[in-house]
């Protein structure tokens, strides 16, 4: 590359000029192009001088980081690549001009050549790192818009169920007082009886909005205590006694299939787990229908097993199901009961279920072979609880996305 660097000794002062008129043709510009381009050229012949980029490589970091290279400048063909590209056709033009004088003209277009090449895989390189940077903080910008609307939309959720729950309370109070100051039994009276049910079916809601709210904001408190899960099983069993009665419904609890060790867990959370599930596996069977639940140890873990004889699930609907309001495209299906058969509800019961049990380290999945409303291929929701043998310090959060490890 010697060869190189003293033609350049000779002949740099000519090559700048040329290189800055081709750049500029306005004679402000002019002036402060030719400094950089002045750079450029002497570290060129350092490189060649060299024999190795160091030089050339510095000036051209140097060029890059004082731009901001967006994919829309390179879009607007402003790379540097570009420029590069003109210094060398000025640098070759005078090599190719001056050949009369040196016999050694395709050895220095070689050796230019390759310093060039170097430079611009150099240049498009930084420029390609600059932008994947540029789209990386724009990435992190809309992540943080994100979780701030995420954040705010819960926070609405909990804000919007606390002021419907003091109204309701207020309702459920006069219906009480009305029924009391006029001797009515509100539980057989069909208008009180009605207004207690719709009340009843309201603070369900709210309370279950308040739930996912709780659990999507990582806020839900756990009082961990020894729970036994075959007691769990009993006591969701008594609760959806009524609905199973009023559905003709069947349920056979394999009592001795669910371990009797205990498990720390916060036993009113779990209850609801339960409940939830098991009160599903009512609604969505026919008349008629038997539900079992077994229970199954694993390793660290025990398996309640909950399979009803239920119109099933469709398997490309599975995974969502545990998605809030998953069911709300279903708007056909929803119903002011609880107990009625495929009455669907908000959609908000599976989620808390999988986030309650999600926070005891545990989990939730269902089977199914499909959904079908006259076979009944029935549907077996797997309700994974792990078997603490000491009580956990916390519940376990899944990591937010802003957190780095
Ligand atoms: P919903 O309030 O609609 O019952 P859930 O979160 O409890 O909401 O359930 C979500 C959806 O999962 C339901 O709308 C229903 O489509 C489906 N699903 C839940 N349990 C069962 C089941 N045992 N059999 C069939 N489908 C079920």
């Amino acid at each position: 590359m010697q060869n190189l660097s003293t033609w350049l000794d000779q002949h740099i002062e000519v090559v700048i000029e040329n290189a800055v008129a081709a750049l500029s043709e306005n004679e402000r510009l002019k002036l402060q192009v030719a400094d950089s381009v002045r750079v450029f050229y002497h570290a060129l012949q350092d490189s060649a001088a060299q024999g190795n980029l160091a030089s050339l490589v510095d000036v051209l970091t140097g060029w890059v980081a004082s731009r901001s290279v967006t994919s829309a400048t390179l879009e607007r063909s402003e790379s540097l690549t570009s420029l590069l590209a003109t210094l060398k056709a000025v640098l070759w033009q005078h090599i190719l001009m001056s050949s009369r004088l040196h016999d050694n003209v395709t050895e220095l277009l070689v050796m230019s050549d390759r310093l060039f090449r170097d430079a611009i895989d150099h240049v498009a390189n930084l420029e390609r790192q600059a932008i994947v940077q540029e789209m990386q903080h724009q990435l992190d910008q809309l992540n943080a818009r994100i979780r701030t609307l995420d954040q705010s939309k819960s926070n609405f959720i909990a804000v919007a169920a606390h002021e419907l729950r003091t109204p309701l309370t207020l309702v459920e109070g006069y219906v009480d007082m009305a029924a009391s100051a006029t001797g009515v039994d509100p539980e057989t009276d069909p208008f009180f009886a009605g207004i207690k049910s719709g009340t009843h079916r309201l603070r369900t809601i709210i309370d279950d909005i308040i739930d996912v709210a709780l659990l999507d904001l990582q806020m839900m408190q756990f009082h961990f205590q020894p729970v036994w899960l075959h007691q769990l099983v009993r006591a969701a069993h008594r609760v959806v006694e009524q609905q199973s009665t009023e559905r003709k419904v069947t349920i056979v609890v394999h009592q001795t299939t669910i371990p009797g060790e205990s498990t720390y867990g916060d036993p009113d959370r779990l209850l609801q787990v339960f409940t939830k599930v098991l009160s599903n596996a009512v609604k969505y069977t026919p008349d008629g229908a038997q539900i079992t639940v077994q229970g199954r140890a694993l390793q660290g873990f025990t398996d309640i097993m909950i399979r009803d004889e239920g119109i099933g699930i469709d398997s490309a609907h599975l995974a969502f199901i545990f998605d809030k309001f998953s069911s709300v495209g279903n708007a056909s299906l929803h119903s002011s009961g609880k107990v009625k058969f495929k009455g669907g509800g908000p959609g908000l019961g599976l989620p808390i279920a999988k986030g309650i049990l999600e926070a005891h380290g545990g989990t939730i999945w269902a089977e199914s072979d499909g959904y079908d409303e006259k076979i009944c291929p029935g549907s077996t929701f797997h309700l994974m609880i792990p078997m603490y043998i000491e009580k956990p310090d916390r519940p376990v959060w899944a990591a937010k996305p802003d957190m780095h490890f």
